[in-house]
């Protein structure tokens, strides 16, 4: 399943990493703190066997709905944008119930499998709205400390049991209450 979660980065950590050109950089520090994490919780404990920032909660902080952007639109390759399939498996189905290709539905362009990277899914953590919630929320003080780790949810070993700390409600009140009202909030969207 995918799972929305927030990762939160200190001020020190975070502040180099708002503009777009520094998502190698986002990328790297994620994959060095998340990964040396799985290696110690070895692998198989891993809460995600995939993640990407963004992802399908691109859009989460600002209401941006990547699915509507024509930067993230392509030419469908199954009716080669003619919006009518004509190949051997169009001769031998019924397209009429996805009107003429079940690619694009007749618009003769999909939605591309990876969105663009949307600038707006680093934000400041002052900046982020009041309802603003996730399943998984992750702090990150340093690239070398493990991350603070937090589910709404846990696995028991037997079923999924509500978090009595973590309600997923309200990341701002959550980290306020935490001694936390800097640093910035990063959109990820993993997998398990
Ligand atoms: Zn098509």
């Amino acid at each position: 399943m995918h799972y929305h979660c927030e990762v939160w980065l200190s001020e020190a950590v975070g502040k180099a990493l708002t503009e777009l050109s520094a998502r190698p950089q986002l990328d790297d520090l994620l994959a060095n703190v998340l990964n040396r994490y799985s290696e110690e919780t070895n692998n198989g404990d891993a809460f995600y066997d995939w993640y990407q920032v963004g992802g399908r909660n691109t859009g989460t902080h600002d209401g941006y709905h990547p699915w509507e952007d024509p930067v993230n639109m392509e030419v469908c390759d199954l009716c080669g944008g003619t919006g009518t399939r004509t190949d051997a498996v169009a001769a031998q189905n019924d397209m009429s119930n996805v009107r003429g290709c079940n690619g694009c539905h007749g618009d003769g362009v999909k939605v591309k499998y990876s969105s663009a990277p949307h600038k707006e899914d680093v934000i400041p953590l002052k900046d982020a709205r009041k309802d603003l919630s996730c399943y998984t929320l992750i702090l990150i003080q340093n690239e070398y400390d493990e991350p603070t780790i937090y589910h709404m949810e846990n696995w028991t070993g037997k079923d999924f049991v509500k978090s009595d700390k973590f309600t997923g409600d309200n990341i701002k009140d959550f980290l306020a209450g935490e001694g936390i009202s800097d640093g910035y909030l990063v959109t990820l969207d993993y997998h398990n």
